[in-house]
């Protein structure tokens, strides 16, 4: 059904007393109807407008009288609409204006383009795991990769220009950076991308891990919580961000038909943003009953791999097993385990090399030197009594008679 949007209205009003101030003159001949201008039927971003000589030459040769507030059947027959952009291109004359007035122009309209699209809802999509590389690879301002894009009915998908999810390290590399994501196991796990769009604009996305294959996902059964989680939520602005990441999570339980009353108390699954949302959401419930919202991942996700050219960075399950080629979100170290930390594809070993015997050894099993600045192995350092501290075995001379070891250079030898 189709409702006109009064804070549409207002921002087309906005629009034109702000070109007005700026000294633009409007075009006589585009002797639009203001007062009936609204939202247009079939696109709520494109403005619909009718000429006052059409209403005038309806009502002298048809008898149909248009109000400012015409019927729905009205506007679908007789009005025009178009964008805000050709709308204002339309109602002033942008010929012989300045430099500086065209490129206020623009930036009236920009703003009120942007202001009609937060009209808009917000609606959930759930992508497969076969999307998330492209969803990741899309950047408004590289070149190779800003044209927007489709995924089956979602046509003209796009991040925009002043949104927050460019802001997160990942957006914009290369989709081979994103291999793992599509090589799950899928006999025991599967992944997803759930975005929010409103009009074609990705306003947040968040991958899905669930502890199951999506073969065995059956949305018409209630889902267990503790089979999901979700990673952290990534959203287009500061303002209403809490919002935007709520409504993400909210839908996404609705969409899996996840069931939160469990022995009579309320589970929600995991969630990375689980500080920054948990009071909106325990307050939408409106119960008594004890609310379980963990932070933390319960399961280890599988690949079928134990090697991939590329990595992410990975804000939840950084640490792979390449023994086991299981990627968790435990921290572990070992010559098997890689992290997914860094920003430019590559994993990071665990472990460091010996700057003294060049062993390899877990960064935790190091030991540094403050005299000479360098990270050994336990062998390579040996502990001072005198000194109070590591020095290297190199420098230390062992005392029989007091059963200590000194530093060389605090003996006079
Ligand atoms: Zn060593």
């Amino acid at each position: 059904m189709y409702i006109q949007n009064p804070e549409y209205k207002k921002i087309a009003f906005s629009m034109i007393a702000q070109i007005s101030q700026i000294q633009i003159q409007t075009n006589e001949k585009f002797n639009v109807c203001l007062k009936s201008i609204s939202n247009a039927i079939i696109n709520p971003l494109k403005i619909s407008y009718i000429k006052k000589d059409k209403i005038e030459s309806l009502q002298k040769h048809a008898n149909i009288k248009i109000h400012s507030t015409p019927t729905e059947e009205q506007r679908n027959k007789y009005f025009n609409a178009c964008t805000l952009r050709k709308f204002a291109n339309h109602y002033f004359t942008t010929e012989g204006i300045t430099s500086e007035q065209l490129e206020q122009f623009n930036n009236i309209v920009i703003e009120a383009t942007a202001a009609a699209n937060l009209l808009l809802p917000k609606t959930l999509h759930v992508l497969d795991a076969e999307h998330i590389p492209q969803i990741y690879n899309h950047k408004y301002n590289n070149d190779n990769n800003k044209e927007p894009f489709t995924i089956g009915k979602i046509e003209g998908l796009f991040i925009g220009e002043k949104s927050d999810i460019n802001a997160s390290c990942m957006q914009g590399k290369p989709k081979s950076y994103f291999e793992i994501y599509t090589d799950l196991n899928e006999d025991t796990h599967a992944i997803k991308m759930a975005i929010l769009t409103q009009g074609n604009e990705i306003v947040a996305r968040a991958l899905v891990w669930i502890d199951k294959p999506t073969a065995d996902i059956d949305r018409r059964k209630k889902q267990r919580p503790k089979d999901f989680y979700i990673d952290r939520i990534y959203s287009k602005t500061q303002e209403h961000r809490a919002d935007t990441q709520t409504q993400l999570y909210t839908d996404l339980i609705k969409y899996f038909n996840i069931d939160t009353n469990i022995d009579n108390k309320i589970h929600f699954p995991p969630c990375y943003n689980r500080y920054d949302i948990a009071n909106k959401i325990e307050a939408e419930q409106n119960t008594t009953k004890q609310i379980f919202f963990s932070n933390s991942c319960p399961f280890d996700i599988e690949l079928e791999s134990d090697n991939y050219n590329y990595y992410p960075y990975a804000d939840t399950f950084q640490n792979f097993n390449t023994y086991n080629q299981t990627l968790s979100s435990d921290q572990n170290s070992g010559s098997e385990m890689l992290i997914l930390e860094n920003t430019n594809g590559n994993a990071e070993t665990s472990t460091i090399e010996c700057e003294q015997c060049n062993f390899e050894m877990d960064e935790d099993n190091s030991i540094y030197i403050e005299d000479d600045e360098v990270s050994v192995c336990e062998d390579c350092a040996t502990y001072c009594e005198d000194r109070d501290n590591y020095i290297l075995t190199d420098n230390a001379i062992y005392n029989s008679h007091s059963g200590q070891h000194h530093h060389r250079d605090d003996l006079d030898i």
